[in-house]
């Protein structure tokens, strides 16, 4: 759950970051950037930030942003149908993106956030710096986190379907969910 006045500002810095990154944006798609607390009510702490460019059945291009020191909780792409599931290539266009993947236990600059150990199985660190890029096959658990300036990437998949995504995290929803700041402030009172 997210207040109205949360998701707004969240919204507008995600838009500034964009823009700051080189890339251009309307008002328009600005206010269709997508803010994602998965269910966890602390957005700042675990969430992403995400413009979807386009998305049709077969292929989908965004660009996501991670605030600074923010962690995308553990995931992975499970097969639909017939289908492997998404793959998905990353590309980092402004600040230091820390991916991590299956593996050893390289973990050096990032961090599982504060009482979540079991929800990040994910240790082998790889730092990602503007221009590089990496392809992640369908399946594949993974989490990431930006460093103190944030970071803003590329995500080009195949067919999206982030309501069937798995989490390690059993108390994620996908869903976001937006309180009107009214409401809030009318049981404050
Ligand atoms: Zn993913």
């Amino acid at each position: 759950m997210i207040k109205r006045s949360e998701y707004e500002r969240v919204q507008e810095q995600a838009a500034a970051a964009i823009r700051a990154a080189g890339i251009q944006l309307t008002a328009a798609e600005a206010a269709r950037i997508e803010v994602v607390d998965f269910g966890l009510s602390h957005v700042a702490v675990e969430g992403v930030q995400v413009f979807t460019m386009f998305a049709t059945e077969r292929i989908s291009a965004k660009v996501l942003v991670m605030l600074p020191h923010q962690t995308e909780p553990e995931h992975w792409h499970p097969p639909v149908g017939g289908d492997p599931g998404k793959e998905e290539t990353i590309r980092v266009i402004a600040g230091t993106l820390l991916f991590f993947i299956p593996g050893p236990d390289t973990m050096r600059e990032g961090w599982v956030p504060a009482g979540k150990a079991g929800c990040y199985s994910c240790r082998h660190e790889i730092v990602l710096k503007p221009c590089d890029q990496l392809t992640l096959p369908p399946g594949t658990k993974h989490w990431f986190q930006a460093r103190d300036g944030g970071a803003v990437f590329y995500s080009f998949s195949t067919c999206v379907r982030d309501g069937l995504d798995r989490f390690t995290d059993p108390a994620i929803v996908r869903q976001t969910v937006i309180s009107e700041d009214d409401e809030v402030e009318a049981g404050a009172r």
